[in-house]
């Protein structure tokens, strides 16, 4: 086990911690030095605890969800998704969006930059506990980072470029891998393409939904 395994391991969440004592917890979490001043992204803005779809991204944006408290909202990655979501045919108000990493990494110039590995493994315990607290039959990964965080909670053993837009079972659930809604990963997998992931994605809602009700 590496030691950012054990730093993940250590701050396993309770068993009964509710979602406004989670957003209470990650408000006063400190754990990562270089996050001083950023908004911890969490609270009612990131949508409905019993949404269907569970998306998890990467970390807020500088823009974004730093600036607005809601992830994936405003600056170029949340324009993109919303486009995308409209796609699936579900709106925002129905779905939960959060990061692998809470708060908004950004390099000396102060740009956004990815998360680091400490960094993502000293938030896991909030993304399991989010996972444990939001119980939608559908958790939709967007991007690499996020995915392999999940891959950290129970292994998966997705490879996105090969299963994007596919569904597979995971911890009781479907877990459904898309490419993360930057414009950078859009010169990896153009808009149009990923149109067809969500229209895939707003087909498996369908059925979920037509199955539980
Ligand atoms: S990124 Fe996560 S673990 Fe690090 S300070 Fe923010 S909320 Fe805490």
């Amino acid at each position: 086990m590496t030691s950012d395994d054990q730093l993940a391991v250590q701050a396993e969440p309770d068993d009964e911690i509710t979602f406004c004592r989670l957003v209470e917890r990650v408000a006063a979490c400190r754990l990562c030095p270089s996050m001083e001043g950023r908004r911890r992204v969490l609270g009612p803005g990131n949508g409905p605890l019993d949404a269907l779809v569970l998306f998890v991204a990467e970390a807020p944006g500088r823009l974004g969800g730093d600036r607005t408290g809601v992830p994936l909202s405003r600056d170029r990655s949340g324009l993109n998704f919303e486009r995308l979501l409209a796609s699936s045919g579900l709106g925002r108000a129905e779905v939960f969006v959060t990061n692998a990493v809470l708060c908004n990494p950004r390099d000396a110039q102060g740009r956004n930059r990815p998360p680091r590995f400490d960094e993502q493994s000293r938030c896991l315990p909030h993304l399991r506990a989010q996972l444990d607290l939001i119980r939608a039959p559908i958790v939709a990964t967007l991007g690499a980072v996020a995915l392999r965080a999940l891959d950290r909670i129970e292994p998966h053993g997705i490879i996105l470029r090969q299963q994007v837009g596919r569904a597979v079972p995971w911890r009781g659930r479907l877990l459904f891998p898309l490419y993360h809604p930057s414009e950078q990963a859009l010169l990896t997998r153009a808009f149009d393409r990923q149109q067809q992931d969500y229209r895939a994605l707003g087909e498996l809602v369908l059925s979920v939904r037509a199955a539980i009700s």
